[in-house]
């Protein structure tokens, strides 16, 4: 890939290695912990380091360029509900900002502690320590767990159960569900419950000013719910120890299949026909023409639509069938055979093997089965291989990996991505894509290209997300990047969409949440923020600004 993308963006074909961490100059660390957090806390210069950003573009340009902007002070683990209020104490006494850190996975600036010049320092408290599965109720299909377990460690927990909570964000094995609670991820539905909002049953919260529970409740009409206050707090209003989520029984029918389209214009209707159809597929994707090119799932002639249906109850062929009819109806070519078989490899029963070996289909739980059983024959037509859904999830699941080895070889490789009515969609599409390529050339040599697939759909709009791939600016690559996703994100408002599906607000996304958000809401948010951390010091900058 390096060799191929070299060759088209005149690259030097030189790769640049991340620093030693001896190499590294960081301040000198401004904070002292009491002699009881001690056992808890670190200072030395690798985890300093590791703690200071993210995942974003930007961030692993500064890195690999041995550039650490604002490293924590501190970095404190707490074992215990108990050591994350005795952290929240001490910050409060020292003056000290504090950054809830889960998986560092945040591609928004949420934990890089750029906290001002009011702070004495900055503390990041990583809740790694803290990631149980505490409790199943089994009648009620709900489990408590931990604001600190990573994806893979809570998946394998319920799996003992035959349980599985099935949200998949593509940052699944290095992000936490506290992590993805405060900040609403979206996970691998592409209908139904998307969001993780949509699995929260309860939370516990531990802020300055105390402890907060909320009520275990299938449902509640009670007034605005708490749940919903810190869910997408990013860290603002305290930390998240604890969730109460609705787990399932894990799917064992499956099917699915790949259609292809003349147009991602055309494509998306059909997106828009499955999502308002009520037949709520779990994977229904949406990848252009080039997109799926470079992902191996076609080959740059057609748009690719990979859509899939599970079941943990019963077999979805009859799902399957009517999905393929109604993309045909719209244009769609699939092989009918593919889809055919798909249905009966779920009625077969194969699916109970497949849902235990599929780990995290980040984007494509029907298309486990495919790539298990790929189906053979070409495509009738368009350019789709009959494999596209299986060569499209592996490259999935490989693509953050990539993406960070092509960024060594000075590659900008970044995304972004967004939510938008149906009524808008096109001519959202269309502007971001102008938008993009004109600052390609106004901030580079114009090389470059931008792509586009949906990651999740909605009767009423659907969540477009793009790719940037072009020669970086050495040296400049954050000034780079920040005017292209300048120019993206102000074309992204401008035509009705939201700064973010689900990636979050952080730091890099406030200028325009700002614009977004009702004034008054903000009023309300910052007396939240008053109420339950009076002094400050929970992730400032992140949402709202320091001083409330
Ligand atoms: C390759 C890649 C793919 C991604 N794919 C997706 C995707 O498919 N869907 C998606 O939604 N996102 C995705 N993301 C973004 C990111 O993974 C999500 O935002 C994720 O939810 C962050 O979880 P985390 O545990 O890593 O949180 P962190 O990055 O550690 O923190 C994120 C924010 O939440 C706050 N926070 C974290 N834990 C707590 C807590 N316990 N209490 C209070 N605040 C807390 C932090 O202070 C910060 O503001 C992706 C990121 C990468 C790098």
């Amino acid at each position: 890939l390096v060799a191929l993308v070299g060759e088209r963006f005149g690259l030097d074909g030189a790769g640049r290695q991340p620093p030693p961490v001896t190499a590294l100059e960081l301040p000198r660390p401004r904070l002292e912990p009491p002699a009881a957090l001690a056992p808890i806390a670190a200072s030395d210069p690798w985890t300093r380091a590791a703690h200071a950003y993210g995942k974003a573009y930007r961030d692993v340009v500064r890195a690999l360029a041995g550039r650490i902007d604002h490293p924590p002070d501190v970095v404190v683990t707490p074992r215990s509900e108990a050591e994350v209020r005795d952290v929240l104490d001490w910050c409060a006494a020292a003056g000290a900002a504090v950054i809830p850190y889960g998986g560092g996975s945040s591609v928004v600036g949420g934990v890089e502690p750029d906290v001002g010049e009011a702070y004495r320092g900055a503390v990041t408290l990583d809740l790694g320590a803290l990631d149980r599965v505490v409790e199943v109720d089994e009648v009620s299909l709900a489990a408590r767990i931990e604001a600190g377990a990573l994806g893979p460690a809570l998946e394998s927990q319920l799996r003992a159960r035959g349980l599985t909570l099935r949200h998949f964000p593509q940052s699944f094995e290095c992000s936490t569900i506290g992590g993805w609670v405060a900040t609403r991820a979206g996970g691998h539905f592409a209908t139904g419950p998307t969001h993780i909002d949509d699995l929260v049953e309860a939370l516990r919260v531990v802020t300055p000013a105390g402890t907060v529970q909320t009520r275990r409740l299938p449902a509640s009409g009670a007034g605005p719910s708490p749940d919903r206050l810190f869910l997408g707090s990013e860290g603002v209003l305290g930390v998240i120890t604890e969730v109460w989520v609705r787990v399932r029984r894990r799917p064992v029918w499956r099917g699915g299949g790949a259609a292809t389209f003349p147009t991602f214009a055309a494509g998306a209707a059909a997106v828009r026909a499955l999502a308002q159809s009520g037949l709520q597929p779990a994977n229904c994707r949406l990848v252009d023409p080039l997109e799926a090119a470079i992902n191996g799932a076609g080959d740059g002639s057609a748009a690719v639509l990979l859509v899939g249906f599970e079941s943990a109850d019963a077999p979805v062929d009859a799902a399957v069938a009517r999905a393929g009819e109604l993309v045909q109806d719209l244009g769609g070519t699939i092989d009918r055979a593919a889809w055919a078989q798909q249905a009966a490899v779920a009625r077969g029963g194969r699916g109970e093997k497949a849902a235990q070996d599929s780990g995290p289909a980040g984007s494509a739980p029907g298309t486990a089965a495919a790539g298990r059983a790929p189906v053979r024959g070409a495509p009738e037509a368009g350019g789709a291989p009959s494999d596209a859904a299986g060569a499209w999830r592996r490259s999935f699941l490989r693509a953050p990996y990539v993406r960070d080895a092509l960024v060594r070889y000075g590659v900008l490789c970044e995304t972004f991505e967004t939510a938008v009515t149906w009524d808008r969609f096109d001519a959202l599409h269309d502007a971001v894509t102008a938008a993009v390529r004109e600052a390609l050339g106004a901030t580079g040599s114009g090389a470059g290209f931008v792509t586009c697939r949906t990651t999740h759909a909605y009767p009423d709009g659907v969540a477009p997300y793009f790719t940037v791939i072009a020669p970086a600016r050495r040296g400049a690559e954050v000034e780079q990047w920040d005017e292209v996703k300048a120019a993206a994100a102000t074309a992204v408002l401008a035509a009705g969409g939201t700064i973010t599906h689900h990636h979050a607000v952080g730091r890099d996304h406030r200028r325009w949440y700002d614009q977004q958000r009702p004034e008054l809401f903000a009023g309300a948010l910052r007396a939240a923020k008053v109420v339950l951390d009076p002094q400050g010091i929970c992730n400032p900058g992140v949402l709202i600004d320091p001083g409330g």
